[in-house]
C-alpha cells in the first residue's frame, strides 16, 4: 500500500458493458468502461488449461491428519484454526527445500512446493502454467478440487506487487491447508474448485529477493530501460484513470495499453476466457489491514455495494475473532486511495465475478517488511477470513430471482 499523487487522465474508450452473469445474478452496470472489446465473451477453448483437468473416477488420496478445526459451536460464527502439523511429503524432488511458513521463500521453493503437492495428492491437485513472463518464468497455478459437479470456483492470487512477500506466504498457506486437511474440512471448503496463483509477478518477485527488496512492478522494459509496469494498473477496466500514470518511472505506471503485460493478460485469459465461471475473486496485497472491494476507479458506489460490504464485514469479523486484529472494510474512497485498471475492478466489472475483494495484509507498523515471526499469525487470521467468506458465499441468496441482487443505487 502506497500513497501516490493522483493523476487524472481522460478516458476515451468508453463502452457500455451490458453482459450480466445470470448464473450469479450479477447486476448490470450502467456506466462501465472496458478497454478490451473481447472481454465480454467467455470463450471455451479446448486447449486452455483447467477446464477439465481432474478425472472424475480417481479415488481421493486424502491425508491422515487429525481434524484441525475444533469446537465448532453453532452459536459462534467464527472460530480459530490451529496451524497444522504437516506430515512429511511422500515424494520430494531432488534439492527440494521443505516449504514452511516460518520464513519467506523464493519462487523456486514455491514452485517445487506446488509440484510436490500435486505428486502427493494427485486426485486433488493440478499444477499448470497460465503464462510466461518476459524473463521466461512460468506463472504457475494450483487447482484444488474433488471434481464434484456443482462446485463453486474460487480464485485467490497474490504477489502482483513484488515486494509484498506476506501475500504469497498467505496464499500458499491456505492452499496447503486446504489440500492436507481436505477430508476433515467443512463443506464450505470442499464444495469449491480452488485456483491459487501464489506469485502473479514472478519476475518482480525474484528481483525483490535477489536485487531490490522493495521492487514493486514487473520487469518490463521501456525505451531501453527496465522500469516495470504496475500489473495492478494494467487491467482494461477503466484503464488509464485516476491513481495510475503514463510515466514509466512512476510506481503506478499502467503500461502502454491495457493487458500489455504477460502477467495481466494471462490472468484475463483464465478468469474470463477459460469458460470457468468464477464466483469469488480474492487478491492478496500488503500492507494496510483493509478489505477493499470495487470500485477503485471512481467514488460512486457500485450496484452491488451492499452485498460486497456484507461479505467484507463478515471477513473482517472473522479476522478479529481469530487474532484480535482490526481490518477496515470499504471501497477505495473510504479506506485507501483511488486506483484504475486494477484486477479487482476488472474482476467485478468485466469478468462479472460477484464476490471480488482485495485484502491488504499486515502491517501498518512494519509496512512491506513484515517480520517472518508474524507470517503464521497472518496466515491464521486470513485462513479464518477466507473460511468466513466461503460460508457467506454459500449462504448468500445469489440467483437471478433474488431481487436483492438487482437493487441499484
Ligand atoms: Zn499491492
Amino acid at each position: 500500500m502506497d500513497y501516490y499523487i493522483v493523476e487524472e487522465v481522460n478516458n476515451q474508450n468508453q463502452v457500455n458493458e451490458n453482459i450480466s452473469n445470470e448464473e450469479y445474478g450479477h447486476s448490470i452496470l450502467p456506466e462501465v468502461r472496458d478497454n478490451d472489446e473481447q472481454e465480454s465473451e467467455r470463450q471455451l477453448d479446448e486447449n486452455k488449461p483447467f477446464q477439465n483437468l481432474i478425472k472424475r473416477d480417481e479415488s481421493l488420496d486424502l491425508c491422515k491428519d487429525k481434524p484441525l478445526i475444533e469446537d465448532l459451536d453453532p452459536l459462534k460464527p467464527y472460530y480459530s484454526v490451529k496451524i497444522p502439523e504437516t506430515a512429511p511429503d511422500k515424494i520430494q524432488p531432488q534439492g527440494y527445500q521443505q516449504m514452511n511458513w516460518n520464513e519467506y521463500h523464493n519462487l523456486d521453493v514455491i514452485h517445487k512446493w506446488m509440484e510436490n503437492l500435486e505428486n502427493n495428492f494427485p486426485s486433488l491437485c493440478t499444477v499448470g502454467a497460465i503464462g510466461t513472463t518476459q524473463e521466461g518464468r512460468k506463472m504457475k497455478i494450483l487447482k484444488v478440487s474433488n471434481s464434484e459437479a456443482g462446485n463453486t470456483s474460487v480464485w485467490i492470487d497474490a504477489g502482483i506487487h513484488a515486494r509484498e512477500w506476506i501475500a504469497p506466504a498467505v496464499n500458499t498457506f491456505i492452499a496447503d491447508y486446504v489440500v492436507r486437511n481436505f477430508n476433515t474440512l467443512p463443506t464450505s471448503f470442499t464444495n469449491k474448485d480452488w485456483y491459487f496463483l501464489p506469485v502473479a509477478n514472478p519476475d518482480g518477485y525474484e528481483y525483490s529477493h535477489k536485487v531490490e527488496r522493495l521492487w514493486r512492478k514487473n520487469r518490463a522494459w521501456y525505451g531501453g530501460q527496465c522500469f516495470g509496469v504496475d500489473i495492478n494498473r494494467n487491467f482494461s477496466f477503466a484503464w488509464g484513470g485516476r491513481g495510475s500514470s503514463g510515466d514509466p518511472t512512476s510506481p503506478v505506471f499502467r503500461g502502454r495499453e491495457p493487458f500489455s503485460e504477460p502477467e495481466s493478460s494471462a490472468m484475463r485469459d483464465i478468469l474470463i476466457r477459460s469458460g470457468i465461471k468464477f464466483k469469488v475473486y480474492v487478491t492478496l496485497h500488503s500492507y494496510g489491514q483493509v478489505i477493499v472491494f470495487p470500485f477503485g476507479y471512481r467514488d460512486e458506489l457500485c450496484p452491488d455495494y451492499v452485498r460486497l460490504l456484507e461479505g467484507a464485514t463478515v471477513m473482517s469479523k472473522a479476522i478479529y475473532a481469530s487474532t484480535g486484529n482490526t481490518y477496515k472494510v470499504g471501497i477505495s474512497r473510504d479506506v485507501m486511495y483511488g486506483a484504475s485498471g486494477t484486477s479487482t475492478d476488472w474482476s467485478y466489472g468485466s469478468a462479472h465475478i460477484p464476490f471480488t475483494y482485495l485484502i491488504e495484509l499486515r502491517s501498518k507498523q512494519h509496512k512491506f517488511l513484515l517480520p517472518k515471526e508474524e507470517i503464521q499469525e497472518t496466515c491464521n487470521e486470513i485462513l479464518n477470513c477466507i473460511k468466513a467468506l466461503m460460508e457467506f458465499v454459500d449462504n448468500y441468496p445469489i440467483d437471478k430471482n433474488s431481487s436483492k441482487l438487482y437493487k441499484t443505487l
